[in-house]
């Protein structure tokens, strides 16, 4: 999506250890007209994609969902990173994060993700796959079904794209980085 690779290109910055900071327009400030148009891709990719509900995990994969969610038409649940101890039938699995170098737990209530739900996942980041595999354990868990995955930037040299893949998911990028060595940002063409 070259509207956004030029917004990365233009605003995003880029730091030692392969991390990407876009805090921005996407996900501290944001720019809305930005996120509509990255839904509007979404939805063109995902168009003859059966779902009927739109997940993702707090905080940062809120706003894209729910832009997709407005335009489909269909609710959008998330993955707490915290149990609330009022949430019913929760279910729960531990993601490592690669950014905070440390392992926290998700969790989804039973109530708002069951086996009658065909997901499409939807995240700002796609970098070793930790969170989306993360989703993934908590769909199969309630007996749902992954339909797809949309991720706003993936850094196709961490493999989350590849471990995704081997197991069947079908997966979209609105950008897709090769390297950040040196800190410089290479798109894969
Ligand atoms: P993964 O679980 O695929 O390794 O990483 C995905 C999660 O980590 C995303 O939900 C995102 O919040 C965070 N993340 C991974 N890489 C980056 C990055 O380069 N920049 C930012 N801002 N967040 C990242």
């Amino acid at each position: 999506m070259e509207l956004l690779k030029k917004r990365i290109l233009q605003d995003g910055r880029c730091f030692e250890g392969g991390i990407l900071k876009v805090d921005s327009f996407i996900n501290h400030q944001m720019d809305p007209g930005l996120m509509k148009a990255m839904a509007v891709e979404f939805v063109r990719r995902f168009a003859s994609t059966p779902v009927n509900k739109v997940m993702t995990i707090e905080a940062s994969g809120i706003a894209p969902a729910i832009m997709v969610g407005f335009l489909l038409d269909l609710p959008v649940v998330f993955a707490k990173k915290k149990s609330p101890k009022t949430m019913r039938n929760a279910l729960t699995t531990t993601v490592h994060s690669f950014t905070k170098d440390r392992d926290y737990e998700i969790c989804i209530s039973h109530d708002f993700l069951t086996s009658d739900d065909h997901i499409l996942f939807i995240d700002d980041f796609l970098a070793h796959g930790n969170a989306a595999f993360g989703a993934l354990e908590l769909i199969e868990q309630a007996g749902a079904t992954l339909e797809g995955m949309g991720f706003i930037i993936e850094k196709a040299f961490q493999g989350g794209s590849q471990r995704l893949k081997q197991k069947n998911v079908h997966v979209e990028s609105l950008a897709v980085i090769e390297s950040l060595d040196h800190c410089i940002i290479r798109f894969k063409e």
